[in-house]
């Protein structure tokens, strides 16, 4: 089974997407991992993607689509994966499934974890992260032991530029404007499934298996 898990970032995405791939065996493709690792090990496609990160451009969309595409071919992808972080835009979405048509393989479910605008600024707004390991705290919801110092590093806790005041109203109206147009794609071809995802974790999860579970039995 192949899953597209998409949420705004704060939405849970991250944590979600791995309770799915141990509930169903599936891997658990982050594609901002599969970047790093491949920048890092200068892979084919890291090599291919550093020539436009060098000079502070976007990797185009074919680069990204053949790099997802071979992590799917893989053996250790053979019960299915679960993508979190791709596809993005609705030209993403297009051009996985035209390469997935290809391989005889497709999409089975995209599923929405839908977190309202106020809660995802309130989660937004009250994230740290220390300047060490970049190990990420919330004032609410993970605080640290001591106020402004990592608990397992010791370095100080600092907020991103992009998680403060209106860099965050833009990021979250650049994500819905394009996330939407993903989501109707989806919903066109009879796929999308929506979670609430505002309450705890748990019961999101809970609510994401119970949705799944029409996929799978
Ligand atoms: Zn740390």
């Amino acid at each position: 089974m192949n899953i597209i898990l998409i949420g705004a970032q704060g939405s849970g995405k991250g944590t979600q997407a791995d309770l799915l791939s141990q509930a169903f065996g599936v891997r658990h493709i982050a594609t901002g991992d599969l970047f790093r690792q491949a920048l890092q090990e200068k892979t084919k496609f890291g090599l291919q993607a550093q020539v436009y990160t060098d000079r502070g451009e976007l990797v185009p969309d074919e680069i990204t689509v053949a790099m997802v595409l071979h992590c799917i071919e893989e053996p250790e992808s053979a019960h299915g994966v679960v993508l979190d972080g791709f596809p993005r835009t609705l030209a993403q979405a297009q051009a996985l499934d035209n390469e997935l048509q290809h391989i005889g393989r497709q999409i089975d479910a995209t599923v929405y974890l839908n977190v309202s605008r106020d809660e995802l600024l309130s989660r937004l707004a009250g994230r740290y992260i220390c300047r060490a390991h970049q190990h990420v705290y919330h004032v609410k919801f993970r605080p640290p032991k001591v106020t402004g110092v990592c608990d397992l590093d010791g370095s100080e806790l600092y907020q991103r530029s992009d998680d403060i005041g209106e860099a965050i109203e833009r990021r979250l109206n650049i994500f819905f404007h394009e996330t939407m147009q993903v989501l109707d794609y989806y919903r066109e071809q009879q796929k999308l499934k929506e979670v609430d995802a505002d309450p705890s974790v748990k019961q999101v999860q809970a609510a994401l298996l119970s949705q799944l579970a029409g996929n799978i039995f």
